[in-house]
Order: C-alpha cells, then structure tokens, then sequence
C-alpha cells in the first residue's frame, strides 16, 4: 500500500459540520531547487504552515539539502532531498540563455533524467498534485508531471521581464508557462501582468498574494507618540544586497541627508549573493562618503532574526529600481509598526496604498525618497499614523492563513472538487 494510500484512510473526514461525505486527503509534493534560504522559500514556508493538513498531505522534494530543509523538518513537514548537480542548481538566472549549444544540450539532457527521477518519486509518494515554487522546478516539474501525468501548478514569484532575465528566457518561459503547467499562480498581479503581457494563454492564472503566519503577527500596535526610537533616528532596508534592490540608491538618499545636516543612521540588513560582491563593494564606498558626511552606517550581513532587527528600526525603506514582484519585507516591516516607504512599481503597489498606509515614491529616485524620509522624520504623528495603518492592513490583508485559503483553492479547481 502505498504511504499516501495509509494517510488518506487515516485523514478520511470532512471538517465541514453535518457533511457526511468523506473528504479523501490529497497528496501535494512541493518542488524546489534550493534549500538556501530567500524569499521564495520563506514564502512557502509560511504557505506550508497554515495549509490544512487534514486535506492536504505536504511533501517536499529539494534539489539540495540546507536550512530550508532543516526548518521544514522541525515543523514536521515530510521533506525528501533528491540531488541535482550543483553545477545545475546554481545556474545563474541572468545566465539561462547563455552557454552555447552543447551546454543548453547538456542542460536538456540533466534536467529531462532529473525530472524523470522526480516522476518516479512523485508516483512513489502517490502524489495528486506537483506544486512547483522556482523557476528551475518550474521546468523540471512541469516535465516529471508529463512523464507521470500528474497535474502541474507553478508558483511564480520572479517578474517574467527583461528587466530581470535574458530576453530570449523570458520568451521561453512565456510560452511554456501558456500550456505546461494546469495552474499558474502569482504572488502579484504585476507578476502575473509581466508573466501573460498580452492578457491571454493561460485560463487558470491567479493572483494570490503572500502573507505572515500568526506567530509573525504578535508585535504589539504602534505606539502614537511623536518621539523616534533611536537618537540618531535609525532607517533601515532588509533584503539582498543586489542592484536591482536598490541600496545604491537608499545610500544616495542617505548621503544627501547626511549633508544637509541630519544626525542619522542607516542600516542595511542582507547580505551580496555569491557573484554580487563587487555591489556590495560599491555600497562600502559609498557608506565612506555618508560617514565623511556626518552620518552613520552599518551593514548587518545576513540575519535570520529580522523581527527583532525591525524593531529596532524608526522607519522602513524599500528601495528596488525594477518592479518588485511582491515583496515580503514591506509586510514584513508593516507588521512590526514601522512607517514604510516603497517603490513605486511591481507588487508594492498592491502593499501600501500612499498617504494612507505608506509612502510610494518613484523607483531609482534618491531625491524623492530622501524628501519622502524627511517628511516623515520632519513629521512624526504622520509617522505615525501611517505606521498605524500599515500594522492593521497586514493583519487584515497580508496572511499566511488568507494566502493558504487561495492556494488549497486552486488545487481545489485543479483536482475537480467544489472547495
Ligand atoms: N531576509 C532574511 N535575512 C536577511 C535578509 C532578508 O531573512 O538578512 C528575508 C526577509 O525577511 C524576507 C525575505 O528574506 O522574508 C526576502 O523576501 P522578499 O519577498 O522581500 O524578496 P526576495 O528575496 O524574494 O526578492
């Protein structure tokens, strides 16, 4: 008998009140190529931790092992490593179009026997559904649910643009993402806007934005008082140390206030991938320059304790120069009752509404954001209000619970069942 077959019998009730009929648990395996801990994989994690285990049995499958894995363990979700070559998993993004013939053919060739070892594990498990959550499982799953026919969901959280990969890429991914999987999900409407640009393809596409678990959302409100925490002030950034991330320009903002005179401070949570530190570099001379100014800056590396680092800041900045395709740490932030100030583009859009939960300004503007921080230094009550504003909508928009809900929706369409 197969495992999935025992769980099912042992899982068969419905949790509707007076419904009689017994629900069947379904097997959904979860596909990722990194064990490394990003945004995409703090997302499923959250997702993981508030689906509905009585329907849902979770397994994950991960091309390496690392503290992804070693978390989803402790909470008690069944996680499988099956390798795949480093050399095949560390393939960088801006990289997928480039190698030349006979390296795409060597890619071909190990992703087709990985996503036939992937199929054969997949029926092992008597999976129902393959739920794919990078770009890389994206292809490798959408092969192994060929080869077992198993239906396929993808869950794109990048921005499919050439602003963020290859041209010729985003052409492939495009297409494939039209008839391969069954479902497509986004973690933005911008997501979904940059993956299907002309609107059409693709029937079962949705939106579902990401959300924090209930144990993220105990900080206490905001105070309303007009003194900041820290003197200096202290306004942060968390996220890696990228371009696209924008703390060149954070930094730029920085340096002008330093000059005018303001005692501050800047803290840049995150740490440079491997292959980024020559932007971390460009980063470190310009904190040189704010330092000269009068200003202080500290780098913070890598941190798993961002709550904590949050609260210690007075005002959130995010800063990315291409769309963000949703943008964990602004709800994040919000979540802690700091006020926020965003990018105005990609999924940040559909965080903070201006004025009234945050403060949008233009993406790879230094001057607006530098005057967006002084407004809000100059004006502490607006603080926060905003701040105030921010920690309610997370709590009644940014969900982990809300985001399962959307999801076990979408296997719902996809199995054939009424949710
Ligand atoms: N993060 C972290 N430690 C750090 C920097 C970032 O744990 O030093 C986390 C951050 O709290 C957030 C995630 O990494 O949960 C980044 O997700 P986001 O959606 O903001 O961006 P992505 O990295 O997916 O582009």
């Amino acid at each position: 008998m197969q495992l999935s077959a025992i769980d099912n019998q042992t899982a068969n009730r419905s949790r509707v009140p007076g419904d009689t009929v017994p629900t069947r648990r379904f097997t959904v395996l979860f596909l990722d190529h990194t064990a490394k801990w990003s945004g995409g994989e703090i997302a499923l994690l959250r997702t993981l931790e508030a689906l509905d285990r009585d329907r849902y049995r979770a397994v994950v499958a991960l091309a390496a092992d690392g503290p992804f894995a070693d978390r989803l363990r402790e909470i008690g979700i069944e996680t499988h490593i099956l390798p795949l070559s480093e050399e095949m998993r560390e393939v960088r993004k801006g990289s997928l179009g480039g190698g030349g013939l006979a390296g795409k053919f060597r890619a071909a060739v190990t992703f087709a026997g990985y996503a036939n070892r992937i199929a054969r594990f997949a029926r092992s498990i008597g999976a129902d559904l393959l739920h794919c959550n990078s770009l890389k499982a994206d292809i490798y799953g959408a092969l192994a649910g060929r080869i077992a026919r198993i239906p396929v969901l993808w869950h794109v959280r990048d921005h499919i643009d050439p602003s963020y990969l290859p041209a010729p890429v985003v052409r492939v991914f495009r297409r494939l993402a039209k008839s391969w999987p069954q479902y497509v999900l986004t973690n933005s409407e911008s997501t979904r806007a940059a993956l299907f640009p002309d609107g059409s393809g693709q029937q079962r596409v949705k939106a579902v934005h990401d959300g924090l678990s209930e144990t993220e959302l105990t900080s206490p409100p905001p105070s309303a008082g007009t003194e900041w925490k820290n003197s200096p002030p202290r306004i942060g950034m968390v996220g890696r140390l990228v371009e696209w991330k924008g703390q060149h320009v954070f930094l730029e903002a920085a340096l002008r206030l330093s000059q005018s005179g303001r005692r501050l401070e800047f803290v840049l949570i995150g740490a440079a991938l491997f292959g980024e530190e020559d932007y971390e570099a460009r980063l470190r001379q310009q904190a040189e320059a704010i330092r000269s100014a009068g200003g202080e800056v500290v780098f913070t590396g890598f941190r798993t304790d961002i709550r904590e680092r949050l609260r210690d800041l007075d005002i959130f900045v995010h800063a990315s120069i291409t769309p963000e395709p949703f943008g964990q740490v602004v709800i994040e932030a919000m979540a802690e009752g700091l006020p926020v100030i965003g990018s105005d583009g990609g999924g940040v859009r559909e965080i903070l509404r201006t004025g009234e939960t945050g403060i949008l300004t233009p993406m790879n503007d230094a001057v607006a954001l530098g005057q967006a921080i002084e407004r809000l230094l100059d004006n502490p009550a607006e603080a926060g209000r905003l701040s105030g504003a921010g920690y309610a909508e997370v709590r009644s928009r940014f969900t982990a619970a809300h985001n399962a809900r959307q999801v076990e929706a979408a296997y719902e369409e996809m199995l054939g069942r009424k949710a």
